[in-house]
């Protein structure tokens, strides 16, 4: 018996099996389309989805426990997708739909709260029964797991740590609003401060480990170049903890989880990120004289989202 994980992407979509040892044992992949009408879109994921367990040897449909989704939207406990803007998917009934093709039982959730829950089963805050996530990409993510299970708010628009405003007066947000969280803690929010920062200072490591080129400043670059000793680098990415520390304390007073697990791209910078971090956020936290939660980092990588989504029930 097997239970099977989608993870809708950008470009491509993942399916997995993961065996009752929670372990991957198998894996496909078909390119997104989002030129094709969505049923269309549907099938082919769940062909995507019969050919890659009968390659592992699973043929029939009652070798498959159960499908889970994680999309890059919200979707409600009916299986109806209500929104997932880089699909084009709003108010899709995906498990009616899928279930044409694979009458099997299918669960869709937020691709942030499902990375949540791998982590939380069989990641690195396996074995607590609350925890939070924070995905640190091109945006912030965030999952809130509660007793076990998947908190996204009683009406499933919940756990958008990056959406929380931090300056009202701020950056502006591609959610139409100023100041979000997502604005200065995203590796996004990195690129930004460091191509600012260079505007003053054209003799920072930034710049020159760039080519001279603002337009080529990744959030890599700002961190290497703190990692050098370079002052300017230094300061940037000083700056920046510190706003993480402020989103990591928001999420201890608010919810005083047993772990905050740090995820996603600007999470590779591994101890010197995780190392000032932890030093840092307890400053911002009101009863910071008591037991706080660890910060840890994420273990499963891009792993995350198929194994999450096959835990889905
Ligand atoms: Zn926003």
């Amino acid at each position: 018996m097997i239970r099977v994980g989608i993870d809708i992407g950008g470009t491509g979509i993942k399916v997995g099996l993961v065996d009752e040892n929670l372990q991957l044992i198998g894996e496909g992949t078909i390119p997104t389309r989002t030129d094709i009408p969505f049923e269309e879109q549907v099938k082919a994921i769940a062909r995507c989805v019969t050919e890659t367990a009968a390659a592992a040897g699973y043929r029939r449909k009652e070798d498959i426990a159960s499908v889970g989704v994680g999309i890059p939207g919200i979707a409600n406990a009916d299986g109806e997708v209500i929104k997932c803007t880089n699909m084009g998917w709003f108010h899709m009934p995906f498990r009616e739909v899928f279930r044409k093709y694979l009458d099997v039982p299918v669960f869709i959730d937020n691709d942030a709260n499902v990375a949540a829950l791998a982590e939380s089963v069989a990641g690195v805050s396996a074995g607590t029964s609350s925890s939070v996530f924070i995905t640190i990409g091109t945006g912030i993510g965030s999952g809130i797991i509660i007793n076990g299970r998947i908190w996204n708010g009683f009406h499933g628009i919940g756990g958008e740590l990056g959406h929380v405003i931090l300056d009202l007066d701020g950056v502006p947000c591609t959610c139409g609003n100023r100041g979000c969280l997502e604005r200065y803690c995203s590796a996004t929010a990195l690129i930004r401060m460091g191509r600012e920062a260079v505007r003053d200072n054209p003799e920072s490591l930034i710049l020159r480990s760039a080519g001279g080129d603002p337009s080529g400043i990744e959030a890599r670059t700002v961190i290497d170049a703190a990692r050098e000793g370079d002052p300017v680098a230094v300061r940037v990415y000083g700056e920046y903890i510190s706003y993480l520390a402020q989103a990591v304390a928001s999420v201890v007073n608010l919810l005083d989880p047993e772990v905050v697990v740090i995820g996603g791209g600007v999470s590779k910078a591994g101890d010197f990120l995780m190392e000032p971090l932890r030093k840092e956020y307890p400053r911002y936290v009101i009863f910071n004289d008591q037991p706080m939660p660890e910060i840890k980092l994420a273990v499963l990588g891009s792993r995350a989202g198929v194994i999450g989504a096959a835990m889905l029930s």
